[in-house]
């Protein structure tokens, strides 16, 4: 069969277009980060975005940007290792470790590079990996590369030290990789740090925890581990700098050994060009801004705090823990769909996150320091609105129109595929 053929049989997001519900890649005309957003020429609450500190509109955040760029252009013009290192790197290095509390970092072109060169680079022939079931894709990816080059690779339930207790005690005596989410990025919910640590220490296992979604707000902006009082006895810890950091790029914090082991073999470091100035220099006035804003707690928790219990009270089914992301649960596809587009229609922006992107059919909500409580309260009265009135009439007009595998079926979460190790 010609390998292109599996493109023209995809006919999914054709489907969903001529529904008029296709939620994915939406054009905004201007910034996606503050509270408000444009879309199609209308002004939209904006529930979907990750800057959740807003500092992606900080003047002195924009202005690091600029000025980097006067400096040092546009471009890091190769591989670090190579010719596309600069001191600017070095400078949020340094303060990356300083403010974590680990020995030494080093700087990723994405917080999915990071994952994957981390994960990749320390784990293969002879040694296990252990992954919470809902990890991120890029823990995932990391684990599979390392499973290419011999490691085992096996899941643990979601948040369940015991579960990964009973693996640990069974399994053959090699080195282990015990790798989580933070805050998990679909679930919202918090890892289980204090436990995990309890459980790595006791077999002799490395923790990496990866913290997206904690850092910048969790633990006086230092993330799950300073919360949950682990400080010192996490030995990996990664980062995005697309989150709470408003730019572009990930991180790695470790021992200095470990970090200058991963500087010279992990291939997505040493093959592919270094940050750019403008995003190194944009993601180090972030961390500064939250090192300055540290004792004082977050806008966005508590803007989340209060849009989870007001949807909890309209009686969605609403998950999540104490991060600034609420995951509103539908039982299928197209109960999300269509809810998504109604939200829209009224004014406000979510995500649409479907299997296999995750594993429940969930509208992602997630509040930022931007979200004011007039702002707030609108979009609650939309929710409240589509509740009411307009779901289980776009819910019947789209039965009509979807394909039997996208209509609204009995039965609850889709089924995830994980990668068969
Ligand atoms: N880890 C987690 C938990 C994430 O949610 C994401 C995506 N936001 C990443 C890693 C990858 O980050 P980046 O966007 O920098 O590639």
């Amino acid at each position: 069969m010609d390998l292109l053929e599996k493109c023209r049989a995809y006919t999914r997001t054709d489907e969903a277009r001529d529904d008029g519900l296709y939620p994915h890649y939406p054009p905004f005309q201007g910034p996606a980060g503050g509270g408000l957003a444009v879309l199609d020429g209308a002004e939209v609450c904006m529930l979907g975005s990750s800057d959740y500190r807003a500092l992606g509109l900080n003047p002195q955040v924009i202005g690091a940007a600029q000025d980097a760029i006067a400096l040092f252009g546009t471009s890091a013009s190769g591989p670090r290792m190579l010719n596309g290192n600069m001191d600017l790197h070095e400078e949020l290095e340094a303060d990356l470790a300083d403010f974590f509390g680990y020995e030494a970092a080093l700087v990723f072109a994405t917080g999915y590079m990071a994952n994957l060169g981390v994960v990749s680079c320390l784990a293969g022939d002879g040694d296990e990996v252990y992954l919470d079931e809902r990890a991120h894709a890029s823990l995932v990816d990391g684990a599979r590369l390392a499973n290419v080059s011999g490691a085992a690779v096996r899941w643990f339930g979601h948040n369940d030290p015991d579960d990964l207790a009973r693996l640990l005690a069974t399994a053959p005596l090699r080195s282990v990789l015990v790798a989580t989410d933070g805050v998990f990025s679909a679930e919202g919910d918090e890892a289980p740090v204090a436990e995990l640590v309890a459980v790595c220490e006791e077999y002799g296992a490395t923790l990496l925890v990866d913290d997206a979604h904690g850092v910048g707000l969790l633990g006086r902006g230092r993330g799950v581990i300073e919360r949950a009082g682990m400080q010192g006895r996490v030995p990996l810890m990664t980062l995005t700098f697309s989150t709470a950091l408003a730019s572009q790029g990930g991180a790695v914090l470790a021992d200095a050994k470990t970090i200058d082991f991963l500087r010279h073999t992990s291939r997505p470091q040493i093959f592919s060009a270094g940050l750019s100035p403008a995003d190194t220099a944009a993601a180090h006035a972030a961390l500064r801004e939250i090192r300055r804003r540290s004792d004082h707690e977050p806008a966005a928790l508590a803007a989340a705090e209060h849009l989870r219990r007001a949807l909890g009270a309209l009686g969605y089914d609403v998950a999540g823990g104490a991060s600034p992301v609420i995951p509103v649960r539908f039982s299928d596809e197209c109960g999300v769909l269509v809810a998504q587009r109604i939200l829209l229609d009224h004014g406000v922006y979510t995500n649409a996150v479907l299997p296999p992107t995750c594993e429940d059919y969930q509208l992602r909500v997630a509040c930022t320091d931007a979200h004011t409580p007039d702002v707030l309260e609108a979009a609650i009265g939309v929710f409240a609105v589509l509740r009411d009135d307009l779901l289980p009439h776009y819910r019947q007009a789209a039965r009509a129109v979807l394909p039997r595998d996208r209509a609204p079926a009995a039965g609850g979460a889709g089924s995830h595929v994980r990668p068969n190790f």
